[in-house]
C-alpha cells in the first residue's frame, strides 16, 4: 500500500478585507518589468469598482474579464494561453484568479499550460503535467467548491469532463476574504454551498474514508449544518463559516473521493451543460437509497431556504443521449469505488443509472 503524498496551498491569508493586501503580497513575486501579472476575473465584476479599484496594475499587467455562463473548457484554456503569450513580452510573473470555482479552475489550468507543451486536453487525468506551473493565486468570491484548496482543475474537453490533477495544480497563494462573497445571489449561494455539503456526505460515507479525511469532513459538515439549518447566523458569520466549510470540504475529498452525485452530475454537465452546483443538487435530491441521512437533511435545507430545483430535465432525452450521460458517469471509476466499494459494478449498471436519470 502506498499512501498519497500530496501538496497543499503554500500560503493563505484569511480575514474580511484581506483582499486589500493583494498588491503587497504580489510585489515580491514580480520577476521583471516585462513579466506582468495577469488577472482572470469573473465578468460579473466588470463594473464593480469595489473590487477593481483595489487591483493595482503596473507595467504590462492586464485584467481579462471572463464569462462564467458556461463551465471552463480545455479549448478556452488554450485560447487564453495563446492570448497571454501574444500580449506579453515574457512569461507572466503570475496568474491571479478572482471568482468562483470556474475562474479558480481556469487560473490553475492557464498557469499550468503556460509552461507545458501541447493542449489542455492532453493533461486531463492524473499526474500528466511535467513542468511546474507559473505562480498562481486564487481569490474565491463564492464558497463551496473547494477549488481554492484542491489539487485539480475541472475542465470540459472534447471527449470528457475531467480535471488536470497534478502536484502543480494547487495555488501558491490563496486569499480568503469572505466579504467578497457578500453579493452572491441567494440561489447560487445555495447551489454552490450544497456542493460543499455533498462533498462532505460523499467523503464521510465513502469506502475511501480515513481519519485525515474524516476530521476535515466532520468540521465541514458541522459548519454546513449550522449555516444551512439555522437561519439566525449573522451574514458575516455565515459567509465566514461557509468559506471555511468549503476549505475543509475540499481538504476532506483531497484524501478520499466524491461519490454518486458527482459521478452522475458530470454526465448532466457533459450532455446538457448543467453547472456543477445545481447539477449536484438535482442528482442528490434523488439519492436517498445511497445517502439516506444526507438526502433527508438536504431536503430540509432546501425547504428552509425555499429553493426550487428544476424538474424533468431528462424528460425528452433519446436513448443515445442517456447512453452518453451514463458512459460519462460510469467512467468515473474511483468515485463509484469510493461510494459503493470494489464490487460496484454488480449494482451500478447502465439500467440502474438510466432509471435514476429518468427521475431528474
Ligand atoms: P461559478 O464560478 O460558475 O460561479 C457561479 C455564479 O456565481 C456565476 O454566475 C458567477 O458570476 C457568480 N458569482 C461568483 N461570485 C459572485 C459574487 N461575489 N457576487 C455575485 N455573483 C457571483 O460557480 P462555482 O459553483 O463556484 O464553481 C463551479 C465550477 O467549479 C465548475 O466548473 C466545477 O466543475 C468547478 N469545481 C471545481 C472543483 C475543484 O476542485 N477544482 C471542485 C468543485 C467544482
Ligand atoms: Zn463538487
Amino acid at each position: 500500500m502506498s499512501y498519497k503524498n500530496f501538496p497543499m496551498v503554500s500560503k493563505v491569508v484569511f480575514g474580511r478585507g484581506s483582499f486589500n493586501q493583494l498588491s503587497e503580497i504580489l510585489a515580491p513575486k514580480r520577476l521583471s518589468m516585462n513579466a506582468p501579472f495577469i488577472y482572470l476575473i469573473d465578468d460579473v465584476f466588470k463594473n464593480n469598482i469595489w473590487i477593481t479599484s483595489r487591483i493595482q496594475l503596473s507595467y504590462d499587467d492586464k485584467i481579462i474579464f471572463i464569462s462564467t455562463k458556461e463551465e471552463p473548457k480545455t479549448s478556452q484554456v488554450d485560447a487564453l494561453v495563446e492570448d497571454i503569450i501574444l500580449m506579453t513580452k515574457a512569461l507572466p510573473s503570475g496568474i491571479i484568479g478572482i471568482g468562483g470555482g470556474s475562474i479558480l479552475d481556469l487560473a490553475k489550468a492557464v498557469s499550468i499550460m503556460l509552461t507545458n507543451e501541447g493542449e489542455a486536453k492532453d493533461y486531463q487525468g492524473w499526474d500528466l503535467v511535467k513542468n511546474a506551473a507559473i505562480y498562481h493565486v486564487g481569490i474565491p468570491t463564492i464558497s463551496g467548491t473547494g477549488a481554492e484548496v484542491s489539487r485539480t482543475t475541472v475542465l470540459t474537453g472534447p471527449e470528457k469532463k475531467l480535471g488536470i490533477n497534478s502536484d502543480f495544480t494547487p495555488f501558491d497563494q490563496v486569499i480568503l476574504d469572505s466579504e467578497l462573497t457578500k453579493d452572491v445571489p441567494k440561489n447560487q449561494w445555495f447551489y454552490t454551498g450544497m456542493d460543499c455539503y455533498i462533498h462532505c456526505i460523499e467523503s464521510l460515507s465513502g469506502t475511501y474514508l480515513n481519519t485525515f479525511s474524516q476530521t476535515y469532513g466532520d468540521i465541514s459538515l458541522q459548519l454546513c449544518k449550522e449555516l444551512f439549518l439555522d437561519d439566525t447566523l449573522s451574514e458575516e458569520e455565515s459567509q465566514e463559516k461557509l468559506m471555511m466549510a468549503s476549505w475543509h470540504g475540499g481538504m476532506s475529498i483531497a484524501y478520499s473521493q466524491v461519490g454518486v452525485a458527482h459521478a452522475m452530475s458530470y454526465g448532466l454537465a457533459y450532455l446538457l451543460g448543467v453547472k456543477h452546483g445545481i447539477g449536484n443538487c438535482i442528482v442528490f435530491d434523488h439519492l436517498e437509497e445511497f445517502y439516506p441521512e444526507g438526502v433527508k437533511l438536504f431536503k430540509e435545507m432546501k425547504r428552509i431556504h425555499k429553493v426550487e430545483l428544476p424538474q424533468g430535465i431528462c424528460a425528452n432525452l433519446s436513448d443515445e443521449e442517456f447512453d452518453i450521460m451514463i458512459n460519462i458517469a460510469l467512467n468515473l471509476v474511483p468515485l463509484w469505488e469510493n461510494a459503493i466499494g470494489k464490487n460496484w459494478r454488480n449494482t451500478i449498471t447502465s439500467k440502474k443509472l438510466k432509471e435514476l436519470y429518468q427521475k431528474m
